[in-house]
Parts: structure tokens; sequence; C-alpha cells
């Protein structure tokens, strides 16, 4: 082959990585180095100084049989983990040689990038006594030293000045692939949680002065100066990490940069830290809605393996781990497990082999998984409480894929039905979204009190509110019953009811379902009993332009929540399904405490459904799962099928039948975590119909 046709063939196979590579990314990436905008697995091992005589070898062995493909790594701030040249930059005194200089290296051979962390909250006690100017003042009027370590501030010189020349020297000496900042901002604590108030030193008094013509207030000050300092704070930190950014930047283009903060930053970093988790489904509403609503940007939410501060050698849950990371990976995030100290050096590792086996998992599919999009047919408008919380249960409990929706970012109309927790917070103009999203043929559900301004349930009119501590039920009669076509409902008559329920003078043109009972004695087993069921709705339909809308005028969510009673989610899934004919394309038949997931790939070559096994879980502990059997999975599709496999082993699933458009699939055992992968056959470069409501034609209730 002579050269011409070699360097043809070099162009070509060039050409061909970089296609490779840019499909890889997701869709909205705006800028050709923004490599971190795909789904990365990141292992930070937080050093002590005590760490840099670690064996650097096992070092990069561990995270790459760990699964890691990015390390977050000390390099400087607090301690130099590199021979800086700069005087106030304090050299670990454990170090022989050059930490930074030596691992960065064996990484990179390894095919791991490297991230740099830096700390520049504080600065050692040595230097701080020559440079008291640099340093934060509590409301006391002192300085705060923890354990030789002293507070800086961000107004003074060394986190304005001093922090450029130090990540100048970093960023130039070593290849970092990014630069990761701890403790940023304006901190009012020290690790031991003592408060020291706003920061009082020169050049936050002259800057606040300089600002508002105000003295720089106490936490307890002004309420309206309190305001003004917020303001004041929000813009320094704006301005300090716009410097910072562009001091980066102008060294190179793809270093990302990374922390809790959103603006001027690439990679967004969040922390799921609770010793027994938040809710269960915190890991899926971090990674949903920060993608949806921060722009062209990643989320690394990481797990941290230990409980609190002060107890960081002992850790979380091996299946808290487990849970948090698969949520994040699932949703299209980056997978983050952080922990103190090399894990040569982990006492407690019980997680390690749990947390582990979802990144390896990871790595092995990384064709299936780093460019996807959801295929939610449901979509539930985000709200902090109890209803929201009730009916994410709900959803996740029926193996019904959900997205969080928000009325500013998110695109409502593709969506096949929308769920409206806590309906009563709803403002007016998204009332409006809702009524055109019914008009345009959308399925609309309905929780708590009905929006004021929502015109598409005919603005009812509320007749009463009937409180919380009246004893109340819910009549489920046959006719609903036959309208909900939930199997289990034969064994409820009625479920209680307990919050406020909201009475409404029904619109012309609703359908009404469910009654309320309100007529109800309770004391002496003997004078327990009701005497009437009234004609109150406690379910009201209306059709609207093309869509139709239904309302559960009571928290059903909030209640399922609260005591669990297995009627309520019959009614709320019913509803769904049954009664507004939602035409969830996929439905799955299996254990409640099995969470799933659908996205596919935006090219149209494939779609799959993730499942998390949650039942090991009892009181405060996380056991290894009990194995599920036999999950039916059934999935409307009109292509021709290639093959569909299970992810953890490779293997083909069997297709039980494919009738009018359905697919059914048993999935024989599933232990902690699965994938069923669907890949199509014929047309490869078909891309799925972005569903949208107005293609619907819908049946509409008797
Ligand atoms: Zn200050």
């Amino acid at each position: 082959m002579n050269r011409n046709v070699l360097s043809k063939i070099a162009i070509i196979l060039a050409f061909t990585l970089i296609v490779i590579e840019a499909s890889a990314r997701q869709a909205k990436s705006a800028d050709d180095n923004s490599w971190w905008l795909t789904p990365h697995r990141l292992l930070q091992t937080n050093l002590r100084e005590i760490d840099a005589t670690m064996d650097t070898d096992q070092y990069v062995r561990e995270a790459k049989d760990f699964g890691a493909n990015i390390v977050l790594f000390n390099v400087g701030g607090i301690v130099a983990n590199y021979p800086t040249e700069l005087e106030y930059h304090w050299r670990n005194t454990f170090m022989q040689g050059d930490l930074v200089g030596e691992v960065i290296k064996k990484v990179h051979k390894a095919g791991i990038k490297m991230i740099g962390r830096f700390d520049f909250s504080k600065i050692n006690e040595k230097y701080a006594a020559k440079h008291p100017e640099w340093l934060y003042v509590s409301e006391k009027g002192e300085h705060v030293n923890y354990n030789g370590q002293v507070h800086t501030c961000v107004m003074g010189g060394y986190q304005q000045d001093y922090l450029l020349k130090i990540l100048k020297e970093a960023l130039t000496k070593y290849p970092l692939d990014g630069v990761f900042f701890n403790m940023i901002g304006f901190p009012q604590t020290d690790y031991s949680r003592n408060f020291h108030g706003i920061c009082q030193c020169e050049n936050c008094k002259k800057s606040f002065r300089d600002f508002c013509g105000l003295d720089i207030p106490k936490h307890d000050g002004n309420p309206q100066t309190l305001r003004k300092h917020q303001q004041w704070k929000s813009i320094q930190v704006d301005r300090q990490f716009g410097r910072v950014r562009d001091l980066i930047k102008s060294i190179r283009s793809d270093i990302v940069i990374c922390t809790y903060t959103t603006e001027h930053i690439d990679l967004i970093r969040k922390e799921s830290g609770a010793p027994l988790g938040q809710e269960t489904w915190d890991d899926v509403e971090r990674a949903q809605w920060t993608l949806l609503t921060t722009e062209n940007k990643q989320l690394a939410n990481t797990t941290v393996h230990f409980y609190q501060m002060i107890f960081r050698h002992s850790a979380a849950a091996p299946y808290l781990h487990s849970r948090r990371v698969w949520q994040q990976m699932i949703n299209g995030t980056w997978l983050d497990f952080y922990c103190i100290g090399p894990l040569q050096r982990l006492e407690d590792r019980a997680g390690l082999g749990p947390i582990s086996d979802i990144y390896r998992f990871h790595a092995a599919n990384e064709k299936w998984l780093l460019d996807t999009e959801s295929a939610a047919d449901v979509g539930v408008i985000r709200y902090d409480g109890d209803d929201y919380w009730g009916w994410i249960q709900i959803l996740s409990e029926n193996h019904i894929p959900f997205d969080l929706v928000s009325f500013k970012h998110s695109d409502l109309k593709r969506y096949r039905a929308l769920i409206i927790p806590n309906g009563g917070d709803v403002r007016a103009g998204d009332a409006n979204a809702l009524d055109d999203y019914v008009t345009d043929g959308g399925k609309l559900l309905l929780s708590g009190r009905i929006p004021d301004g929502l015109k598409c349930m005919g603005q009812p009119a509320l007749k009463k509110t009937w409180p919380q501590r009246h004893s109340m039920y819910v009549r489920i009669r046959p006719e609903d019953k036959a309208v909900l076509a939930m199997d289990g409902l034969k064994d409820f008559d009625l479920v209680h009811l307990r919050g406020d329920f909201h009475e409404y003078e029904p619109a012309a043109g609703t359908n009404q379902m469910l009654r309320l009972i309100h007529d109800v004695m309770y004391g002496p087993p003997e004078k327990c009993y009701y005497k009437s069921v009234s004609d109150i709705p406690a379910l009201l339909v209306r059709k609207s332009g093309k869509g139709i809308a239904a309302s559960f005028p009571f928290r059903i969510g909030a209640m399922y929540r609260e005591w669990g009673n297995l009627g309520q989610p019959m009614l709320a899934v019913g509803t769904l399904d049954n009664l507004l004919q939602t035409g969830r394309r996929l439905k799955i038949e299996s254990s409640p405490l099995l969470e799933a997931t659908h996205r596919r790939d935006p090219k149209g070559q494939f779609e799959w459904i993730a499942f998390y096994n949650h039942s090991g879980r009892l009181e405060n502990s996380f056991h290894p799962p009990i194995p599920i059997e036999n999950v039916r999975i059934s999935l409307e599709t009109s292509r021709p099928i290639e093959r569909v496999i299970s992810l953890t082993n490779q293997k083909e699933l069997t297709r039980t039948g494919t009738s009018s458009g359905q697919m059914q699939i048993i999935l024989p055992k599933l232990d902690v975590f699965e994938i069923v992968l669907v890949e199509y056959g014929a047309n490869r470069n078909f891309e799925f119909a972005k569903y949208c409501i107005s293609q619907d034609s819908h049946t509409l209730l008797h």
C-alpha cells in the first residue's frame, strides 16, 4: 500500500472516530470539546495528606478494575500534592517526589481521565499569619482556625488572585482533564457546624458598601439588608467564577469545570449523602430535574461513601449506594462515587462490589447507555410535597415510567398523559398551558384542588372543603369498578379519605364518578357505621377540545404516601389507563418493588427497559435484593425487531408472542438490576416518532 492510500485510510478512520464520538454526545452539545456531556464513571478517592505514600500502581489498577474512566484527584489548595513553587501553597509534607505528576501519567496511560480537586476555602495557619487580609472574619471579629487551617474569604486576595496563580501553575504543569472546586462561596460554619455568621472582613465591608451604601449586616440583621447581602453574594460568586472560567478555558477549552453551582461551569456536582438516603426516588429526581432545567450541562451526583463528616470511615449501606448510582445512570447522568482515601486503604469495603457491578455494567454496555432519551409516556409536574411523592410512588410501584415535567422547560405535548399533584398550586399562566394541552388532545389527571383559572374542567364552583379531621370514605360503586377496570378493586368498596376534600358543583358535561361518604359515626364499635352515601363525586371527568381531564378533588398521592392503602393506587392507575385511556406503550407485570425506566436511542435503532430491584430494604437496612422471577413485559411496537436481550448476561430473551403490534417478553429472573434491550432490524435510520398528543385519536368515556 502506498503512502497515499494509507493517509486516505487514516483520514477515513479519523473521520469515522470523530463521527462515532460525536454521536455518543448528547444532541444538545454546543461545543465540540464538550466531552463531559457524555456520561462518565467517576471515582473520587478524596486523599488525606498521608495518602501521598500510597501505591500509585495499585491506585490505577483499582480505579480501572472498579470500572471508573475518570478520577477526581486532590491537586491543590489546602494541600499541594505536587512540588509547587508558589510561596503560599502548602506542599504535602508526606509526599516524596510528585504525586500528581506520577499518577496523572499512569491514569492517562490506562485510559482514565483526571479531574483535579482544589479547595481554596482554607489556608495553612503559617501563611494565614502573614496575610490576615485574606481571611474570613466572624461576626465576633475573629478568624476561624480549624485544625491549623484558617478560613479564607471570597473577597480576600487569596481567593481573588492567588487562586488563579495556583490554578495556572497546576494546569500548565499537568494535562488535567478537569478542575473541581470544593467549598465554594461564603460558608458561615466550620466542619463542627459551629456557626460564625456573615464575614465581616474589610474587603467584604468595602465591597458591600460600594454595592449598596450600607454596612455589612450580621445574620440576624435587618431583613432588607440581608436580602441585599444575598444579591451581593451571588454577584461576587458569579464574578469570581467568571474570572476562574476565563483563566481555565484560556489554558485549554476542553478542561471541564465542575462544582456545586450552575453558572460558568460545565459539570454540576451534587451529593447524595444522607445516611439512610432521602426519598427512595431522590436520585431519579436529581438526575431528571438537573438535566431538564440546566442547558448544555451534565450532572455528577456523587453517592457519598460515609455516613457523615464525623464518621468518614464508616459507610452507608452497600445497596443504598447501588440504588443511587443506578438511578443516576439510568436517567442519563454520570456515575459518581466518593470515599475518603484510596480504595487500597478503605476500611469499610462492603459497598465496593455492588457499586462496581454497576460501573462495570455501564462500561460493558456504553453502546446502549451513552446517548439515550426518555421514552416515558407520562409526565408528572414536579412539586415538592406529600402529594407529589405519593404519585411518584404510585407510578413507580405500577411500573409506569415517568418524566418530571416543568412548565418552563418541558414540551407538554410530548406526553400522552400529564399528572398534576397538588393542583391548587398551579399558577394561572400554567393553567392556560394545561388547557392548551387538553384542547390539543392531552389527557390530564389532577389531584387536590382544581387549579384556579383552569378551564378544561368547566371551572366548577367550589361549594365546600371538608376538613381533614372529618371521618370520610370514597365509595367505589360497581359502575365505577366497571370503568376503572382494575381487578384488585373487587376487594374494595371504599377507601378511607383523610385530608381536605373539595366539594365542587360539577360543570355541565362533567361525568361524576366515585362518591363521598361523609355521614360517618365513630366512637365505640357499636356506633361505628355510616348512614348514607352522598351524591358528591370524588372523581370528576370532562372532555374538552380533543382531550380529556379528570380530577380527584382530594390529594390521593398524599393519602397513599401516608398510610399506603392499596385501593388508592388502583383508583389512580385505573383512571390513567382505563378511564383516560392513556394508551401506554409499555406495560409490566411484576412485583411493585421493581422500578422500571424506559429510554430509547434518539436515532431509533433501539430502546430499552431498565429495572432496579428494591426488595432488599427493611427498616434502616438495605440488604441484597431478593431475586424476582418472571417479569412480564408488553411493549407496543410496529417495527421488525432484530433481537431482545438481557444486558446483564447478553442472552437473548424469548418473545412469547407478537400480536397486533404488542411484543410480549418474559424476563425469567432478575437479581439486583437489569436492562432489557430491544434492538430493531430494518430501517436502521428510523427515528421514533416524537409522540405528540394531537396525533392521537382517543376513545372517550361513556
Ligand atoms: Zn470577607
